[in-house]
C-alpha cells in the first residue's frame, strides 16, 4: 500500500477492488496479538456492498468500530462480561451510515468496560497495549481504536467521547482524534454511558482523513432525539481555508500545575507553528474550568447508574445461574457481569441521585456545568479556537494508576470540560517526549468542526508528527 491516507485508499480500491481491505486484514492478523486492539476480527464483510458503490463517499475504505456501536449479527460487548455473548439484531446509526457510504467493516475494537476508564485496563477482554511502548497504556476508553490506527492496522476507526475517550487515547497513541459537537452525530445504537455527554467521533491519521469520515458520518437521525437537524458542511472542501487571521486563545489554566514540563514545551512549540501559519495567539483563563473533573464525576456516574439499570439478567446480557428468586437473579447477574470500575460508578451515581443528596451533589454539579459552558462561550466570543495540551503526561505504564482511581480520573482534566459544554474538539500529534506522542488540543464553538479541522490540517501541512509510525509497525514489518 503506497499511501495510507483515506483519499488514496479510496482511489486504490477503485482500481483494484478488495485489495485495500485485504492489506489491512493481513496487518491485523500479523500485529493484533501484540496489541489486543480488537475484540472481534471479521474475516468477511458482514453485509453486501452498496449497489452503487462507485458513488459512495468512502467506497472500499476499511473501518473498525469501537465495540460500543451495535452491529447487526456481529457480537457487541462494550468491553464487558455483561454483553460478552450479545449479538444485536440491528446496526447503530453511525454503522449504517458508514456502511451505506461504502466502508468495509474489519472488526470491533477493544475499550474500557462501558467506556469507563482512561487506560483501557477496565476491559473484560484484557488491556490494549500502546504501539509506541508495549508496556504502556494506549489511553481510553477508545484505546483499541487509537492503537489500531497508530499501528496501521486500520486507516480509520470510530470512537466515543464522554469525557475525553477519543482525544486522550489519540494523544497517547499519536493519532488525530475528533469529538464533534454534541448532537452532530447520531447516538442511535451507541451503547449509553452518560447520555448528555456521549458523542461519537473519529480516530484517524490526519485531520484530512477525519474530515472525509465526518462528512459521511454526521447528520440528523430522527431515531436519536438529541441529534441536531442542520446541514452537514463539506468538511473536506473547508480544509483549504487555512488559519491565517484565526484567533487562538491559549488555555493558560492547563499550564498551571500537574503538566509535565516537556509536554508543555511541545505544546508551546506547536502554538508557535500555528502563529507562523498566520494565527493570532492570546492568553485565556476559564474561571470555572478547574471544577470540571468534580462536576463530571457526579454527573457521569448519575447518568450511568440510570442507563445501566437495564442490565438485569432478564432481558439480555449475562444471566446468573441458580438464582434463588428475582432479587437474587438481579444481584448475582449484575455482580458477575460488571467489573469493579463500573460498579464503583453505579454506586456513586445511585448515591448522588438519592433523596437527601440530590440537591447537594447532582443539582449543584448541574449548576457548575452551566458555569463551565458559559465560560467557554464567553471566551469564544473573543477567539475562534481554544488550544492547550490534550493530556498532562504522555502514556503511563500498565498498572501504574489502577490502584488509585482519583489519579486515573485526573488524566482527563483537560478534556472533560469540553464534554460538559457540548463543544467540538480534537487532538493532533504535536511531538514526542521520551519517544512517546503528545497531543495538541483544539476546541471550537458549537458546530464549528470545519474551522477546527482546517486549523489542524494547516498544522499537519507544516509538521510531520502525524506521519510518524511506531517502531516495529512500519509497512514493511510483520
Ligand atoms: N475517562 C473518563 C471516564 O472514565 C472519560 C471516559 C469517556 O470519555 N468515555 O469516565
Amino acid at each position: 500500500m503506497k499511501s495510507r491516507h483515506v483519499r488514496a485508499l479510496i482511489e486504490a480500491d477503485r482500481i483494484h477492488p478488495g485489495q485495500v481491505a485485504r492489506h489491512y486484514r493481513e496487518r491485523i492478523a500479523a500485529f493484533n496479538s501484540r496489541l489486543n486492539a480488537f475484540i472481534t476480527v471479521l474475516d468477511q464483510e458482514p453485509r453486501a456492498r452498496p449497489a452503487d458503490a462507485g458513488r459512495c463517499l468512502l467506497a472500499g475504505l476499511p473501518i473498525a468500530h469501537k465495540d460500543i456501536f451495535v452491529t447487526r449479527d456481529v457480537r457487541t460487548t462494550c468491553g464487558s462480561r455483561m454483553l460478552g455473548g450479545f449479538v444485536p439484531p440491528y446496526d447503530a446509526g453511525v454503522v449504517e451510515r458508514l456502511a451505506d457510504q461504502g466502508c468495509v467493516l474489519l472488526g470491533k475494537t477493544n475499550m474500557d468496560e462501558f467506556a469507563m476508564g482512561s487506560s483501557n485496563e477496565t476491559s473484560y477482554f484484557g488491556p490494549v497495549r500502546n504501539p509506541w511502548d508495549l508496556e504502556r497504556v494506549p489511553g481510553g476508553s477508545s484505546g483499541g481504536s487509537a492503537a489500531a490506527v497508530a499501528a496501521g492496522l486500520i486507516p480509520v476507526a470510530t470512537g466515543t467521547d464522554t469525557g475525553g475517550s477519543i482525544r486522550q487515547p489519540a494523544a497517547l497513541c499519536g493519532v488525530t482524534g475528533l469529538k464533534p459537537t454534541y448532537g452532530r452525530v447520531s447516538r442511535y445504537g451507541m451503547i449509553a454511558f452518560a447520555s448528555s455527554l456521549d458523542q461519537a467521533g473519529i480516530l484517524a491519521r490526519s485531520a484530512e482523513d477525519a474530515a472525509w469520515v465526518l462528512r459521511a458520518m454526521a447528520g440528523h437521525d430522527p431515531r436519536d432525539s438529541t441529534s441536531v437537524n442542520r446541514p452537514v458542511p463539506d468538511y473536506v472542501a473547508a480544509l483549504a481555508q487555512g488559519i491565517r487571521g484565526c484567533r487562538i486563545g491559549v488555555l493558560e489554566n492547563c499550564f498551571d500545575t500537574g503538566l509535565n514540563p516537556e509536554v508543555g514545551e511541545r505544546i508551546r512549540d506547536a502554538l508557535r507553528v500555528m502563529e507562523r501559519l498566520g494565527a493570532k495567539l492570546c492568553d485565556i483563563r476559564l474561571p470555572h474550568l478547574a471544577l470540571s473533573v468534580p462536576a463530571y464525576y457526579v454527573l457521569a456516574p448519575a447518568e450511568c447508574s440510570s442507563n445501566l439499570a437495564r442490565y438485569d439478567g432478564v432481558r439480555f446480557g449475562h444471566r446468573a445461574q441458580d438464582a434463588q428468586d428475582l432479587p437474587d437473579l438481579y444481584r448475582r447477574s449484575r455482580s458477575e457481569g460488571f467489573g469493579a470500575e463500573v460498579k464503583r460508578r453505579i454506586l456513586i451515581g445511585t448515591y448522588v441521585l438519592s433523596h437527601g443528596y440530590y440537591d447537594a451533589y447532582y443539582l449543584q454539579a448541574q449548576r457548575v456545568r452551566r458555569l463551565i459552558r458559559e465560560d467557554f462561550l464567553h471566551a469564544l466570543e473573543t477567539v475562534d479556537l481554544l488550544a492547550g495540551p490534550t493530556t498532562p503526561t504522555p502514556a503511563f505504564r500498565l498498572g501504574e494508576k489502577t490502584e488509585d482511581p482519583l489519579t486515573m480520573y485526573l488524566n482527563d482534566i483537560y478534556t472533560i470540560g469540553v464534554n460538559l459544554a457540548g463543544l467540538p474538539a480534537l487532538s493532533v500529534p504535536a511531538g514526542l517526549v521520551g519517544g512517546l506522542p503528545v497531543g495538541l488540543h483544539l476546541i471550537a464553538g458549537d458546530f464549528n468542526e470545519a474551522l477546527m479541522l482546517a486549523a489542524a490540517h494547516a498544522f499537519q501541512g507544516a509538521t510531520e508528527w502525524h506521519d510518524l509510525v511506531p517502531p516495529g509497525f512500519e509497512e514493511s514489518a510483520s
